[in-house]
């Protein structure tokens, strides 16, 4: 593409005397503005093109250096944004259809055309032409931030990477993401959202070369392909570039935002040798930038893609074991330090995997190995409502057969509270399954507390009101801060197994815990320490009035079949568990 200043004006390419003068008084009989050049063949036409284009380019099909259609694809490729009117000497629909297909606006016959119509024609084509230019324009850039769009970088990509292999240099993309960009929409609207990424694009303009392409993807994505690079360091660098260029507050609707990237890089040929692959694989090193704590840069390498590989085999897996009903609710027995009774029972999801070869039968899987990519799927809501229903009904039946005060607890995961209609679910559940809300205990982990979100106080408010209690699960495993539990609405604590585990020979646990027991106390809390393994511990806790206990010492997590045995003769369990 040739960089040129309109003078406006007709550029007229005619090699036959008789027929340019023809010409030159129809136009200006058309009272056309600007100046009228003209041109004997293609090459003077460019040359005319590049002092100065002109607003239209009327075209003779018979040149001395180019014939037919020639000319019109050598000067709409060199200047795509001005409009060409083909003369011809010939009255051919075809070649008309033709000369359109090859890039020309217009066709006209010469001798065959009044001034009148020559004017509109010019005018018709110079109309045509910007609103092609226009369309050309929305198909390659991106409304917000004017930077080029997902399918126009992946043509442009393309090219690079023939360059690439011609020449045998390397290239990467960089594969960059905002870090919590949602919280920006949440909070300031999506307006603001819009203008943040306007500036995010502006700073990775301003701190790439002329020759890098920046592009922005879609949401808060945005790729930069950098090309000739002699060595990955210098992606690096241009990366690390990017990160300190996005530092420097935003100012957003009067509000400054702080905003960190992640960014993954992917270099050809080692992470990929088309396009779909090294923008695939980028992505893949950003998703682990930002596992290690975003605002932070990683290189692609194959270990990444095996761990996509299996978590994608994974997931296809879990799709089937939901049809074919391969997924089971196990039982965990909470005994009350009072009672000395199974009070509560802990819903614990597992899957029965068939094994690969399928003479070794069924293998259980534990839910660490297998939840967080039912929630990553979103079939975390289909399974967790299933889980729920599940533990409902048969807690509803142990009351019926074995002891009418019985209560479930049930494990919920934040993106199923963040769903909406999450408590309507539940309240639907408890009413087919005809289990009193009192009966059912939601456990939530501390990232849900994190979050801080308004919403998940008020769906938390919403189940307490139903009657629901809620658990705080695994206190103390993350970032337990005190202030949580003066904060939200819960009705039990659950110490993570970490702590009661160094129970009780080291001496920060037994204080740690001591002190978490006297504070939930004080709260009016109910606490359930996890894991108990060992008499020693159990000990320790009944010592300091922990309310119950759960853990290997009284049970595993157990099927449904195997808990009722435990259930239907209480008498055993006080036995069984009493004076340990
Ligand atoms: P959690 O809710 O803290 O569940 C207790 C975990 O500790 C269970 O692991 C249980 O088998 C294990 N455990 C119990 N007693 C002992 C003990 O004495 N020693 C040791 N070392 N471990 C003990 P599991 O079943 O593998 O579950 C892991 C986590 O997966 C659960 O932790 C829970 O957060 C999640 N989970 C389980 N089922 C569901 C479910 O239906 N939905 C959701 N969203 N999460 C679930
Ligand atoms: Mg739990
Ligand atoms: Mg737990």
């Amino acid at each position: 593409m040739v960089e040129t200043k309109i003078s406006g004006g007709v550029l007229l390419v005619e090699d036959n005397p008789a027929d340019r003068e023809l010409a030159r008084i129809s136009i200006q009989a058309a009272r056309l503005p600007g100046p009228v050049r003209h041109a004997e063949c293609i090459e003077q036409a460019l040359d005319l093109i590049k002092q100065a284009a002109p607003e239209v380019v009327l075209l003779d099909l018979g040149l001395p250096d180019s014939t037919g259609l020639e000319g019109i694809l050598t000067i709409s490729r060199t200047v795509p944004t001005v409009p060409i009117v083909v003369l011809s000497g010939q009255e051919d629909e075809t070649l008309a259809v033709q000369a359109v297909e090859s890039g020309a606006q217009d066709y006209l016959v010469k001798g065959d055309y009044t001034p009148k119509l020559l004017a509109r024609v010019i005018c018709y084509a110079a109309e045509r032409k910007r609103v092609e230019q226009q369309l050309l324009y929305t198909a390659r850039y991106d409304a917000i931030t004017g930077l080029v769009n997902r399918s126009w970088f992946l043509g442009l990509l393309e090219h690079a990477l023939n360059r690439a292999r011609r020449d045998r240099r390397s290239l990467a993309v960089l594969f960059m993401d905002l870090d919590h960009f949602k919280n920006i929409n949440d909070s300031l609207g999506h307006a603001a959202g819009d203008m943040l990424l306007k500036q995010v694009g502006e700073r990775l303009h301003f701190c790439s070369r002329v020759s890098d392409v920046v592009a922005r993807l879609g949401g808060d994505e945005f790729t930069l392909l950098l090309e000739n690079l002699d060595f990955p360091e210098s992606a690096r660098i241009v990366a690390h570039k990017v990160i300190s260029a996005m530092q420097p507050k935003f100012t957003i609707a009067g509000v400054d935002v702080v905003i960190t990237p992640s960014i993954g890089i992917a270099f050809f040929p080692d992470a990929g040798e088309d396009a779909e692959t090294l923008i695939k694989h980028a992505d893949t090193a950003m998703y682990r930038a930002k596992a290690k704590g975003r605002n932070t840069v990683e290189f692609f390498t194959d270990d990444m893609n095996l761990a996509v590989r299996e978590n994608f085999e994974l997931e296809c897996a879990l799709h089937h074991a939901l049809k074919n009903r391969e997924l089971e609710v196990h039982y965990q027995p909470i005994i009350d330090r009072l009672s000395n009774r199974i009070t509560v029972v802990e819903a614990l999801l597992r899957w029965r995997r068939p094994a690969a070869d399928s003479r070794d039968g069924v293998q259980i899987m534990p839910s660490d190995h297998f939840i967080p990519a039912l929630e990553r799927t979103g079939l975390i809501h289909e399974t967790g409502a299933w889980v729920l229903k599940e533990a409902c009904a048969n807690c509803r039946n142990w009351q019926r057969r074995f002891n009418p005060e019985l209560r479930v607890s049930v494990n919920v995961s934040p993106r199923q509270l963040a769903n909406t209609g999450f408590t309507k679910r539940v309240q639907s559940i408890l009413a087919a399954t005809e289990l009193d809300p009192a009966s059912l205990e939601i456990e939530i982990t501390e990232q849900v507390l994190m979050e801080k979100s308004q919403t998940n106080v008020s769906v938390l408010t919403e189940l307490r009101e139903l009657g629901v209690s809620i658990a705080i699960d695994d206190f103390g495993a993350g970032y337990s801060s005190l202030g949580y539990l003066i904060n939200f609405p819960f009705d039990t604590v659950k110490l993570d197994k970490s702590f009661i585990e160094q129970l009780p020979a080291r001496e920060d646990s037994r204080l740690i815990t001591s002190g978490m027991l006297s504070i939930a106390r004080g709260l009016g809390r109910r606490v359930v320490a996890e894991g108990v393994e060992t008499a020693f511990q159990y000990e320790f806790l009944t010592e300091h009035q922990c309310s119950a206990f759960q853990g290997f010492l009284f049970s595993r997590p157990l099927p449904a079949g195997e808990l009722e045995k435990l259930l239907c003769d209480s008498d055993v369990a006080r036995m069984q568990f009493a004076g340990r």
